[in-house]
Order: structure tokens, then sequence, then C-alpha cells
């Protein structure tokens, strides 16, 4: 495995590479904007593609890189259901899993220092995101935080993992790297208390100052989203009502891009043909199968996705491959929904 754990001094914040062999696919944790020369970089010099840049939370003490390293890699963006961030890619929630290929992340709903709070454990070691610090515990007094809820996902989630565990977390001040869940059980002043109201006590008499950026942080991570409008400047995309309309065409083919488990929980669109995201530049190419259909059919082919991030960058990418006709569905199934569009559960 490719696990590099990168530092941004400004912010104190840890992002993570990972990926499972030099020439794969790589997926980044927590990328902060201002590194994003640094990990294109990197990428470049493990000879590694981006397929996946995930945040754990909200952050409110740094920009996040998601939006950049998407614009530059088109790489999908993902973050739990509850971000208030406008759009990203994927919205994961409790027992998902993030996988690339040959890694999995296991999804933990861990809310507390944010309402959405999200670890990540893959096999040793977890992601605690800013829920469980080395030696101490991510701030629960804004962002709809809660003590409570911090001491349920610490104690009775990312506690009741192995004492082995090595813990990552998304930020150190002090200069510790890494620990375990044994390790911080045991010497974590923030975990030594008899109940969670001695926590709860605890974490409301921090009297920290807010971080320095956040007036400014919390809107810019809130505003990641890919912007759509330029697609339907260009004729090349359908709100969701129009897509509706057009279901039962028979000049146009639906194409979903999510990943299988998408499909799986939230259902897909009657007639629609299955060519996931990560392989859209092979299924472009004269042979790929989107490029075979469009030809033998003559049909108009229309993306869509889980919001519209992916089917947004598709018609780009299909343009760029020569194939000017197709479209793709503004907000993706998330709007179809909304406007009462029919779902088919596979
Ligand atoms: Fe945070």
């Amino acid at each position: 495995m490719i696990f590099r754990q990168l530092f941004d001094s400004v912010s104190g914040t840890y992002s993570y590479l990972l990926a499972s062999r030099p020439g794969g696919e790589a997926l980044i944790l927590d990328p902060v904007l201002e590194k994003a020369d640094r990990y294109c970089k990197l990428l470049q010099e493990l000879d590694l593609k981006l397929v996946k840049a995930v945040d754990t939370h909200l952050h409110a003490d740094h920009v996040t890189g998601l939006g950049e390293l998407r614009d530059r890699t088109h790489c999908i963006t993902i973050m739990g259901e509850q971000s208030k961030a406008d759009v990203v890619s994927m919205r994961v929630s409790d027992g998902d899993k993030v996988t690339i290929e040959g890694l999995c992340l296991d999804v933990m709903y861990t809310p507390g220092h944010t309402d959405d709070s999200y670890s990540f454990s893959m096999g040793d070691r977890v992601f605690t995101g800013d829920t469980l610090l080395i030696r101490g515990t991510g701030r629960t007094d804004f962002q709809n935080g809660s003590a409570r809820a911090q001491y349920d996902s610490i104690f009775n989630r990312l506690l009741k993992l192995p004492e082995e565990t090595l813990v990552f977390p998304a930020h150190d001040y002090k200069g510790d790297t890494v620990s375990t869940i044994g390790e911080e059980k045991r010497y974590n002043p923030r975990l030594q208390v008899r109940s969670i109201d001695e926590y709860v006590e605890l974490m409301g008499n921090l009297n920290l100052p807010n971080p320095r950026l956040m007036d400014v942080v919390i809107p810019a991570n809130m505003h990641v989203g890919l912007h759509q409008d330029e697609l339907e400047k260009q004729g090349l995309s359908l709100n969701a009502r129009q897509a509706i309309e057009s279901l039962g065409r028979t000049d146009v083919l639906l194409v979903d891009l999510r990943e299988s488990s998408e499909r799986a929980k939230h259902g897909t669109l009657s007639g629609a043909l299955h060519a996931p995201y990560p392989s859209i530049e092979e299924s472009l190419k004269p042979g790929g199968v989107l490029r075979e259909v469009a030809a033998a059919t003559g049909r108009r082919i229309v993306f869509f996705c889980a919001f519209g991030e992916r089917s947004a960058m598709a018609v780009k990418a299909a343009k760029e491959a020569g194939l000017s006709n197709t479209a793709h569905i503004a907000g993706g199934l998330d709007a179809w929904k909304k406007a009462g569009g029919p779902v088919l559960h596979v």
C-alpha cells in the first residue's frame, strides 16, 4: 500500500494519500486548497491517478482542496450526507464503503465535533477527522457540535475498535503524527471522565477562541460544488422536469454513472445503461461501449449521477472525445427524486 501523511503547517491539518499500487487509483482525505500543487506533483511522481477526494467534515480552519482537485483531476468528491456543502459528487452515510482499486474504507458516522463528522476505518487504521485527536478531541462548540454526540461517537464507536488500531487524526498542533486506540483510551486526558455528563461539562468549559479564518472558510467550504450553469447555457443540460418528460423517448439513452452500491441503495432510472464514471474515458474511446451504442442507435446520451457533478464532467469528457450529442440531468437523481420522478429499485 502507498500511504502518505501530508501536513499543512498553516492550519495544522493532516491530509492522507492512499493507493494500493504504483500506477493505480488514489484517494485523498482532507486535502487543503493551498496544497493542491503539491498533491498533484506527488501524484505524478508516484504515478497515481486521483479518483476520490474525501472530507471528514466541513472544515472551519482551512479551505478544502476538494473542488480544486476535482477541477484539476476530474476526481469524485465525497462528504457525509449531513454536510452543508452545496454539491459533492457522492454523499455517504454510516455503514457505507468508499472504495478505490485495491482499497476499501468503512464509513463511520461519528458526529460531535460537527453534525457532519465522519471517521473512516481501513484494516489496521482509522482516520478520525476531528472527532478523536491525539491526546485531545475536536471542539464541539459550533457547526451544530455536540459534546453528548461526541462522547457517544468516541466511547461507543471509535474506542470499540481493536486497541492496536492506528489513529490518524485530521489535525495535530504539537507534532504528534499517529497514536493507537489503546493509547488514547489510557492517556487522552479528555477521555478520563467517569460519565457522559462529566465529558459534556469538560467540553463546555474549554472557552476556546474561534478559528481565525472561520467566517471566510466555512462559506467557502459550503460552496465547493461544480458549477453546472455553463452546461445549461450551452444547451447540454436537462433540468429534472425536462428529464422526467423525456423518460421513455426512443431518441434518448439514459446513462447511469454511479457505482453499483449507490444504485442498490438509491435506485436508478428505467431503461438506464450502467457505465460507471471511473471508466468514462474507456467507454468513450472508439470501441468503447458508449461510443458504440451512440453510433449504433443514433440516440442522444443523457448522463446522470447522484447530484450532477460526475454527469457534468462526463459531458465535457464526451465532448473532448468527439461525442457532442450528449447532455446531463442537472442536480442528478437527487433533483429527479425531488421533482417526483419515478425510481426503479435494482
Ligand atoms: Fe474541524
